[in-house]
């Protein structure tokens, strides 16, 4: 016999979820426990770091979950490369513009 981890009642063999609490249990709470969750997304993407760990931690038990935040993390990072890489360059051509500008050639720097 099984009993249910939540309130302790008996459960009948291939019960899906607990009369006594509601409780899911088995295959059913394992598939619930595996949806994507938005808010360890969210999370994930503007704490890339939490992200990779939640992935490589929670993977083994429900692996679409963990990969949802492993993704959101990776895609983070590369957003975060990518806008550091333009800022550069826009500040990089800044500085060529004004080295080869009036101002500079006749003043130096200032
Ligand atoms: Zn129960």
């Amino acid at each position: 016999m099984k009993y249910c981890q939540q309130c302790g009642r008996e459960l009948i063999d291939d019960a899906a979820i607990c009369i006594g609490c509601g409780s899911t249990i088995g295959a059913l709470k394992k598939a619930l426990d595996n949806r994507i969750n938005i808010g360890f997304c969210i999370l994930s993407f503007f704490m890339p770091l939490f992200g990779i760990v939640y992935w490589a931690v929670v993977s083994g038990w429900a692996p679409k979950r963990a990969r949802a935040c492993g993704i959101t993390a990776i895609v983070s990072i590369v957003i975060s490369f990518v806008v550091t890489l333009i800022l550069i360059v826009m500040f990089v051509g800044w500085l060529v513009e004004y080295a080869n500008s009036y101002e500079y050639l006749y003043y130096g720097y200032q």
